[in-house]
């Protein structure tokens, strides 16, 4: 049973963000004041700012506002280990002592007035509750294409994710405990969360620009945490593979009549037959045994990541 005031942490990723900090720890410091006051969630709830090695002096902020709030924590990584890990430090060393994590960007893009929504919709039951922008009207012509163009590379893989959702995301314990059982170097949450199942809800809302200091992903690292969306979550592209050598060999068949039609009407110079014969389908049988070695590197791949092969979201009754 969901708990009518569960003890609530919010995790928040923070590199380089010492522009934005003061002001969005405030924000966040007033919303969760607001809903402690309003019973909502429990009085011992509390915001956890992870360090994700940053170079300016975010820590020294950092441990400044643990200092002065009790209920501010910090937690600060040995190196910058990305956005991702980020996230999983501060769920996975908080997980013990919350009932329901939110994780939320250092920027203030997302848009803190929905987080009682979400608290509300957790209050009702949902265990994974996504935070889904309306519009993308905030992003550069750029990153609104480029964004677009991703969603629908991953729905053509078939990797679940959840449309224009990013990080902002609320989740109970028990789905934190079930993706400390993911163990994958290759992180991609906004894949993991959908495959999980669980009863899950969705709250809209507008993102506004960045407040302050500067995007910590440049176009090279967003491409790269976009290849990784694509290449870490299954094996599709090394199906098509497969699929490409098979269409190669079914062309090089039909190549290999019109070639040979060619030739016995004689309208061919010498060696032009053989030729084309055997690289056609020399390439197509290649591309097949390509596709073929992909996907048993793909079986091995998916081995190695060793996935739990089920998540138990409740027990009845309780042992
Ligand atoms: N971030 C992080 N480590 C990194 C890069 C980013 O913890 O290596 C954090 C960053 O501080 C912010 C969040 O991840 O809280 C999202 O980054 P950003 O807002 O720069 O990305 P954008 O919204 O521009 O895609
Ligand atoms: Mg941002």
């Amino acid at each position: 049973m969901t708990k009518s005031t569960p003890t609530l942490a919010i995790i928040v990723p923070c590199y380089n963000e010492s522009a934005v900090l003061p002001l969005s720890v405030k924000e966040l410091m007033h919303r969760l004041k607001a809903l402690v006051a309003g019973s909502r969630v429990a009085a011992n709830s509390f915001i956890c700012l992870v360090d994700d090695g940053s170079s300016d002096n975010t820590w020294t902020l950092i441990k400044e506002f643990a200092l002065a709030e009790p209920c501010i924590k910090g937690l600060k990584l040995s190196s910058n280990f990305g956005h991702q890990n980020a996230l999983l430090a501060g769920l996975f060393t908080q997980v013990g002592a919350a009932d329901c994590l939110l994780t939320i960007d250092a920027d203030l893009q997302d848009d803190v007035d929905v987080i009682e929504t979400m608290v509300e919709k957790y209050a009702a039951g949902a265990k994974i509750i996504y935070g889904v922008r309306k519009s993308r009207q905030s992003d550069s012509f750029w990153k609104r294409q480029s964004a677009q163009f991703f969603y629908r590379l991953l729905r053509f893989l078939k990797v679940k994710t959840v449309y224009n959702h990013a990080d902002f995301r609320l989740a109970d314990r028990t789905v934190i405990e079930g993706l400390q059982r993911f163990n994958e170097v290759n992180l991609f949450l906004r894949g993991i969360f959908p495959l999980m199942g669980y009863r899950s809800e969705v709250v809209h809302y507008s993102r506004a620009p960045r407040q302050l200091g500067e995007t910590k992903y440049p176009f090279r690292k967003m491409a790269s945490f976009a290849w990784q969306g694509v290449t870490s979550f299954n094996t599709s592209l090394l199906r098509l593979v497969t699929w490409m050598g098979i269409g190669m060999f079914i062309l090089s068949l039909l190549i290999a009549f019109w070639v040979l039609i060619a030739y016995l009407s004689g309208n061919t110079i010498a060696g032009w037959t053989s030729m084309l014969l055997i690289i056609t389908l020399f390439s197509g049988i290649n591309m097949i045994c390509l596709g073929l070695i992909g996907e048993y590197v793909g079986k091995i791949f998916l081995e190695v990541k060793q996935r739990p092969r089920f998540l138990i979201e409740e027990e009845t009754p309780k042992l």
